[in-house]
């Protein structure tokens, strides 16, 4: 295998480096780029196509006889946002993990075969990085308010679906927020940004949706802004709830913006911890 002595070692790198060759442009055409720049290595990306893959929704296989690989999609998966993320996804493995696993990868939303639970991170932060580029995020949202106007902006330009575009901007606010993931009234998943992660917001898998909450309780799903929450339904802070998916009886996927509390100060709960570190280890010096 040829490898160039420049070539990128974490999935963010490599993400920047496509983005910085092919872009900026968006929403970016994984296929294009994923057959045009693993051209350079001696397996390359040969097929990109639907493979019907009971439960799994994307795949990375080696081609023995042609000496090169095959993203493949659940044809199920419909919309094109998702079968954007699945390639990126896909081709996050091939560029990151394919030397570690010679037999593939085979990738679903509960049910992985191949790849270790660090390398389906890896494949995610990759998709998201080369799909959705930090500072352009940062760009289109700004310190607007978000909605679900703004998250449809985002999941038009980038080609991916309001919750990808959700998490991306938990990973980008100074905000105290969150997204919420459940099923038939409990929750199955959440994830914070940085700020709700210092206020040690929690939502354990299998609770069941708080009383009152627009997931569980609300007459109006669709309203853009959200709804505002008296404190203590999601937390002990009023809260503005926006549903970004919900068919009310099988799944729901909230964003939660703890909006009164407003920026935390930056790391202010670690700073005292770190100035009795400081204290003791100058004092221990
Ligand atoms: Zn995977």
């Amino acid at each position: 295998m040829m490898i160039m002595r420049s070539e990128p070692t974490t999935p963010c790198a490599w993400a920047n480096t496509l983005v910085s060759m092919w872009g900026p442009r968006f929403p970016v055409e994984v296929r294009q780029i994923a057959y045009e720049y693993s051209r350079r290595f001696n397996d390359p990306v040969l097929t990109i196509s639907e493979a019907d893959i009971p439960s799994f929704e994307g795949a990375l296989a080696p081609l023995r006889k042609r000496g090169g690989w095959a993203i493949l999609y659940n044809p199920s998966i419909i919309s094109p946002g998702r079968i954007n993320y699945t390639l990126g996804h896909e081709w996050g493995h091939y560029l990151c993990h394919r030397n570690q696993s010679p037999a593939g990868f085979q990738c679903g939303q509960s049910d992985v075969l191949g790849g270790t639970r660090e390398q389906e991170r890896e494949a995610d932060r990759f998709a998201s990085y080369l799909l959705m580029p930090l500072d352009d995020f940062r760009a289109q949202v700004g310190n607007q308010r978000m909605t679900l106007d703004l998250l449809r902006h985002c999941g038009d330009r980038y080609a991916v679906s309001l919750t990808a575009a959700a998490l991306k901007w938990l990973e980008s606010t100074p905000l105290c927020a969150a997204v919420v993931v459940a099923t038939n009234g409990y929750v199955l998943w959440f994830r914070r940004s940085a700020a709700a992660e210092r206020a040690r917001i929690f939502y354990r898998s299998g609770m069941e949706l708080p009383l009152g909450s627009l997931a569980r309780d609300g007459d109006n799903l669709r309203a853009a802004e959200g709804i505002n929450l008296p404190p203590g339904v999601w937390w002990s802070r009023p809260t503005r709830e926006v549903a970004i998916f919900a068919d009310r009886y099988e799944m729901t996927i909230s964003l939660l913006v703890f909006e009164e509390l407003g920026v935390l100060p930056d790391g202010w709960e670690d700073e005292e911890v770190e100035d009795t570190y400081d204290r003791f280890s100058s004092s221990a010096r």
